[in-house]
């Protein structure tokens, strides 16, 4: 290795000493699938996690159309029960509830765990199950995925054409139990409208997991530079997505990663950006052919990044953040710093 090099990776091992922080991941539904085998963590994920130094992972459960509506509520059960069982087999991870228990976890050298919701499905309409989630450890929902459900609308995949209502009265309620409990309300994948409602009803800073940025890939499932300068303006943080950086392959690379990057901190500066890679490309390999097909059908421009499709790749974003002309204190920000900031504020 060249000298240079070599002082690139032990500037990487110093920027990444924290251990970075990554909101969105799709975790418990595959421990659900393999519910059949033991050391599910350790085998398939701690590996790539250590590789990418991997401190904090937003744990999202996620109800996939098959299972709706009857078994919503069994299947999220089902994914919490899996993520406990899985943490007990492996010490090297901590289900975590609040900011202290997150950097205890971290000073013994565990990765810490949050527990999410993505789309409120298991809830039905029962806002006393909000509740029992909470208790179950649950510490941020987005009230949608792409799907319309009882609280709201998701953003679709096109420019224009979701639903024009935002928010039902049931999502409404749901936004304020949150807030009243100490859950974060994500603004990830709600529909344009819903967006604006959730923001005039919540005081606190608002948080989108895991988005890009509508000037470079435009459907409504992203944001536009309005909505960036809202969250913006209320000290919310952005987590920049992986997988929606471009509706052309050829422009999902990881230089594309880091212009969404770069876009939101020339509108609302660098304490507003984020990680939320959402990695699903170990999900997506262990379909079949027909849900390869459903699913392009519903996401007609969904691109892996090769050198940014998992966690062990986290090192080349960090590499690329430093060739791009990143300062160490805009990184670590990006990387740890600003999620943390959120995390200690709003649990
Ligand atoms: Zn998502």
């Amino acid at each position: 290795m060249a000298v240079s090099e070599k002082s690139i990776e032990s500037r990487i091992d110093r920027l990444h000493a924290h251990g970075l922080v990554d909101l969105h991941f799709d975790l418990p539904m595959d421990l659900y699938e393999k519910r059949g085998r033991q050391d599910v963590l350790e085998t398939d994920f701690l590996p790539e996690l250590e590789a990418g130094q991997i401190g904090v992972i937003g744990a999202a459960i996620y109800i996939e159309d098959r299972y709706l509506p009857e078994m919503a509520l069994r299947v999220a059960l089902g994914q919490i029960a899996r993520l406990f069982a899985e943490v007990q087999q492996c010490d090297r991870f901590a289900i975590c509830e609040n900011y202290t228990d997150i950097v205890r976890a971290r000073q013994v050298g565990k990765i810490a765990l949050l527990i999410t919701m993505e789309g409120v499905e298991p809830l039905g309409t029962d806002l006393d199950l909000l509740r029992v989630f909470y208790e179950l450890g649950v510490r941020s929902i987005g009230l949608t995925h792409v799907r319309r459900n009882a609280a709201g609308n998701g953003g679709i995949f096109a420019a224009s054409g979701s639903p024009r209502d935002g928010l039902t009265a049931f999502g409404r309620e749901v936004v304020r139990e949150c807030e009243a409990l100490g859950v974060i309300v994500d603004l990830a994948h709600i529909n344009p409208a819903g967006f604006e409602e959730i923001l005039a009803i919540t005081t606190k800073a608002p948080i989108v997991s895991h988005t890009n940025a509508r000037c470079y890939y435009d459907v409504e499932r992203n944001i536009s530079d309005e909505q960036i300068k809202m969250i913006g303006e209320r000290r919310g943080v952005i987590g920049i997505n992986s997988a929606l950086i471009s509706s052309g392959q050829k422009e999902a690379t990881l230089d594309g990663y880091v212009d969404h990057i770069e876009h939101v901190t020339n509108l609302i500066g660098i304490d507003g950006v984020a990680i939320g890679f959402d990695f699903f490309e170990f999900i997506y390999r262990q379909w079949s052919e027909s849900e390869r097909e459903e699913f392009h059908a519903k996401f007609t421009n969904v691109h892996f990044v090769p050198d940014l499709a998992n966690h062990s790749h986290a090192r080349n974003l960090t590499r690329k953040l430093i060739e791009r002309g990143f300062s160490d204190e805009e990184i670590e920000k990006i990387l740890f710093g600003n999620w943390m900031r959120i995390l200690k504020e709003l649990l």
